[in-house]
């Protein structure tokens, strides 16, 4: 007996599904950007996540909603300070390549209970991370509905 069954097929075309063909763009502001810049940064681009960069490109770190949000409670000055003061720092960024699958980056989105990966390369200098693009759960939520509507078998 040489066949597949449904669910084997299923999980197969899951699997081959890749983050270069989901990701979206990335929201890359730098780490200089004000806290109060970074909310309406996080407003106008209607995105959870924004993420950091430094020298020309290189990922530096990642804000969330929460982040800004914890900020915000206390009485500073939100236009004095920076991102860099309050982002998840490298090298404790979760990431992922073009080249992961997506059920990948949907694990990882899942084990370090996180809402965004960026999706990164090597920057040409060999030296850290260039971000190329975004992977949430909403990309997430709209691969599986695709999934839904689509006849795999
Ligand atoms: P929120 O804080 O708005 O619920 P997240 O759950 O994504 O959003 O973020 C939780 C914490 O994890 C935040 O402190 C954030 O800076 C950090 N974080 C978010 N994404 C990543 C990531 N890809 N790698 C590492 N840390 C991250």
């Amino acid at each position: 007996y040489v066949g597949k069954t449904a669910n084997q097929l299923f999980v197969e075309h899951v699997r081959k599904l890749k983050v270069k063909d989901y990701k979206s763009r990335p929201v890359v502001v730098t780490e200089e950007l004000s806290v109060y810049d970074a909310i309406c940064t996080m407003f106008l681009e209607d995105v959870g996540t924004l993420f950091v960069v430094k020298d020309g490109g290189r990922l530096a770190g990642v804000v969330s909603r929460k982040d800004l949000l914890k900020i915000a409670l206390g009485k500073q000055d939100l236009q004095a300070i920076p991102v860099s003061v309050v982002m998840t720092r490298m090298p404790n960024i979760i990431t992922c390549s073009q080249e992961d699958t997506l059920y990948e980056a949907a694990s990882k989105l899942m084990r370090n209970q996180v809402d965004a990966l960026p999706v990164v390369r090597p920057m040409e200098d060999g030296e850290g991370l260039e971000v190329v693009g975004r992977i949430t759960k909403t990309t997430i939520t709209k691969a599986f509905v695709e999934l839904g509507q689509e006849s795999v078998l």
